[in-house]
């Protein structure tokens, strides 16, 4: 049994729905298409998974968030594919892939053949067990990756109103499902074992700021040490997580967000990989030509960086999921993807986005006891990051070109005095970007002030926390 498409979609994940989008923008013809996911339901924008679906009222649920709604663009319904002739294989697991032969084998003992392949096949939550430790199994211990997890949590959620929650991890899956607990009237601890949250992409002092935040809601943190274990009752429910710092910390349940792994597995041997995923060039394609990557399992250069980096973010699933189609459909037209990484959050009533890199010395600015206040990144004598609480729509969009831009920073004193109207203005004026003066005095001033940011910029690598954003009632609810 078999059947044959021009393209094929592994995984239908954010950047497969994108991607589809895309392709019928771009004329596919009718039959071309298919998309195979092991998932039940048609593409949808995952991180409403931790935000408006966890609402204890008015919960985001499908189809209102199916892909691509996260862009503005249109909601592309099970019917849409059908209507557009995509063939939409769910609840479907691919089970080996054969990149000679150019072909998949399904778990349903389907042979797919095609032309060109586009592996979206993300990644999946890490378990404790790849830690060393046991009970994951237990009904009120909790991941979040995909709608069904999704849907467990909420039952456990409700299953324990007004109780006791640890969430495991720091990043962006801890930073966000602490906060809709906390919605949900549930108390949370959060254990990590850094010694502040969202350690991979927030310096100490920025990292502060919401902490302070979190525990005015309430949040209790307990920073630098690890679960080593849980306590069960006697039908197999978790009731308390012991600590390696001898700790016990009693709970009615507990939400993991230990990081994720991307699922390259199908390919290992066939396909180089790097950084964790499948190595791409510039047209997203792999070491064999037919196979192109994209999303959280690609790892593509990152031409502000000069380096390749794979990312586990939404917007970047979204422009490779673009760029890719061109690439395939329109080589002649299309160039390198040329993508500057940019992640954003909104967090009860806090609103922040980053752009580019975390590496080098942090120059703050603004207010960081009040409602907006910023961070700038500057590397070998570059602005390569930068990083903006609080702001418009205007300064997000200054922060976004300045970080494009790249301009040369001679005076890290004057940068930090201008602040924001620093992007403002050269994001006004790109043509001419205006010098920062340099003063030998200025830098010999500042660089020891500023010596223990530089050692706390953290480079990004194999991936770079996400952020918790949460849309609250007044927001979108995906
Ligand atoms: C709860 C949550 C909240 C998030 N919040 C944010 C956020 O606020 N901001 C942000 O930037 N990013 C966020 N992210 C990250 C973002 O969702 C991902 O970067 C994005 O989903 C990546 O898209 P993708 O298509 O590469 O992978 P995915 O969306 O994970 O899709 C991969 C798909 O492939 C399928 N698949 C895998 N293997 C196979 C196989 N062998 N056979 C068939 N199908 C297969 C999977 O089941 C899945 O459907 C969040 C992620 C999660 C889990």
């Amino acid at each position: 049994m078999g059947r044959a498409f021009v393209y094929v979609i592994l995984g239908g994940g954010v950047a497969a729905g994108y991607a589809a989008l895309e392709f019928v923008k771009k004329g596919v013809s009718y039959g071309e298409l298919c998309i195979i996911s092991d998932e039940p339901v048609a593409p949808y924008e995952r991180p409403a998974l931790s935000k408006g679906f966890l609402l204890p009222e008015a919960a985001a649920r499908l189809p209102s968030f199916h892909t691509c709604v996260g862009a503005n663009e249109e909601r592309l319904t099970p019917k849409w594919y059908k209507e557009h002739g995509i063939e939409l294989v769910l609840g479907t697991g691919v089970k080996s892939a054969d990149v000679k032969r150019k072909t998949l084998l399904t778990t349903t003992g389907e042979t797919i053949s095609y032309k060109f392949l586009i592996v979206a096949t993300g990644a999946r939550a890490l378990k404790l067990e790849e830690f060393g430790v046991s009970g994951s199994d237990a009904e009120n211990v909790c991941y979040l990756r995909d709608i069904a997890d999704a849907n467990r949590l909420v039952d456990v959620i409700q299953s324990c109103p007004e109780g006791n929650a640890v969430v495991i991890g720091g990043g962006y899956i801890g930073m966000e499902c602490a906060a809709s607990l906390v919605i949900n009237k549930i108390n949370v601890t959060m254990v990590f074992p850094e010694e502040h949250c969202m350690a991979r992409l927030f310096t100490t002092k920025i990292a502060n700021y919401y902490e302070e935040y979190y525990k005015s809601r309430g949040v209790n943190f307990v920073k630098g040490t690890v679960m080593s274990s849980f306590d069960f009752d006697s039908n197999g429910k978790v009731t308390a997580v012991n600590l390696r710092d001898g700790s016990t910390l009693s709970v009615d349940m507990v939400v993991v967000g230990i990081g994720i792994r991307p699922n390259t597995g199908l390919f290992e041997g066939q396909l180089t990989l790097e950084k964790g995923g499948i190595k791409v060039n510039g047209m997203l394609q792999s070491s064999n030509s037919s196979v192109y990557a994209i999303g959280d399992v690609a790892a593509f250069p990152v031409k502000a960086f000069g380096e390749t980096r794979r990312l586990e973010h939404v917007d970047s699933a979204r422009k490779s999921a673009k760029h890719v189609v061109a690439a395939i459909m329109e080589p002649d037209k299309t160039g390198e993807f040329d993508y500057l990484p940019f992640f954003y959050s909104r967090i009860f009533t806090l609103s922040w986005q980053f752009y580019g890199d975390n590496v080098g010395e942090v120059i703050y600015y603004g207010d960081m006891s009040g409602s907006a206040f910023g961070a700038y990144w500057v590397s070998k004598g570059h602005l390569v990051g930068a990083f903006l609480e609080g702001g418009n729509r205007e300064e997000y969009e200054a922060i976004a070109k300045v970080t494009r831009l790249r301009p040369a920073i001679e005076d890290l004193t004057e940068l930090e005095r201008q602040g924001l109207m620093y992007a403002v203005t050269v994001s006004q004026k790109p043509a001419a970007l205006p010098p920062v003066e340099v003063r030998a005095s200025d830098l010999l001033l500042e660089k020891p002030l500023y010596a223990w940011h530089a050692t706390a910029g953290v480079i990004i690598a194999a991936s770079i926390a996400a952020f918790a954003y949460f849309y609250g009632k007044k927001r979108r609810r995906w």
